[in-house]
């Protein structure tokens, strides 16, 4: 099962690709995660990447294109993975395609979490309250101007990706401004729907 989860920052796409890992036994392959730990662990990609996240702003294309690519070819994804926050570009989504080609691998569905814009800021700072309430540190782009960047990258860039699948009959979008097991709920029949092909 190869899956996208397509969404603006805070639509749930982390916790919803959670619940998909326990479920179906399939890595999460987040490029945020994994671009923080390659800031964590101060490597090259990581140094690079740091302001650029910070403000709010996409990693070059070529950077996250290249993760994926080396991370899908790793063990744990010959079953299949969830892509949280990959591709989000045109250009990320055309690589992918490619990628996929070359590896003789296909999706299997993009699921889109639609939620509105107001809840995505009562989200990101209840997710900051959350955070500091349990003594962690709070991610460096959860703060309103960082994260009215983010928002603005999605709308610019990531949005026209909601077309592009379209296109090529993969899309499915779903209510995420439903509970959170409601949205598992729905996931889970595109699911099936698409295993049942
Ligand atoms: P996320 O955890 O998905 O919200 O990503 C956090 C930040 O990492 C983003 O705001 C970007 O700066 C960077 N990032 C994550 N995924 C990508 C991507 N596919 N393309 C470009 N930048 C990305």
């Amino acid at each position: 099962m190869r899956l996208i989860l397509l969404g603006p920052p805070g639509a749930g796409k982390g916790t919803q690709a959670q619940r998909l890992v326990e479920r179906h036994s399939i890595p999460q392959l987040s490029t945020g995660d994994m671009l923080r730990a390659a800031v964590a662990n101060g490597t090259e990609v990581g140094r690079r990447a740091k302001a650029i996240m910070d403000a709010g702003e996409l990693v070059s294309d070529d950077v996250v294109n290249q993760i994926v690519s080396d991370r899908i070819d790793e063990a744990d994804c010959r079953k299949g993975f969830i892509l949280d926050g990959f591709p989000r570009t045109v250009a990320q989504a055309e690589a992918l395609t490619a990628m996929l080609d070359e590896k003789g691998q296909k999706l299997d569905a993009v699921v889109e979490l639609k939620v509105d814009e107001a809840a995505l800021i009562k989200r990101m700072e209840k997710r900051v309250a959350d955070t500091l309430a349990g003594g962690h540190t709070v991610r460096g782009d959860d703060n309103p101007e960082s994260f009215a960047k983010r928002l603005d990258e999605y709308r610019q860039k990531t949005a026209p990706l909601s077309n592009y699948y379209r296109k090529t009959g993969e899309l499915v979008t779903i209510d995420g401004m439903q509970d959170m097991d409601a949205v598992t709920r729905e996931i889970e029949n595109v699911l099936t729907r698409v295993d049942s092909f």
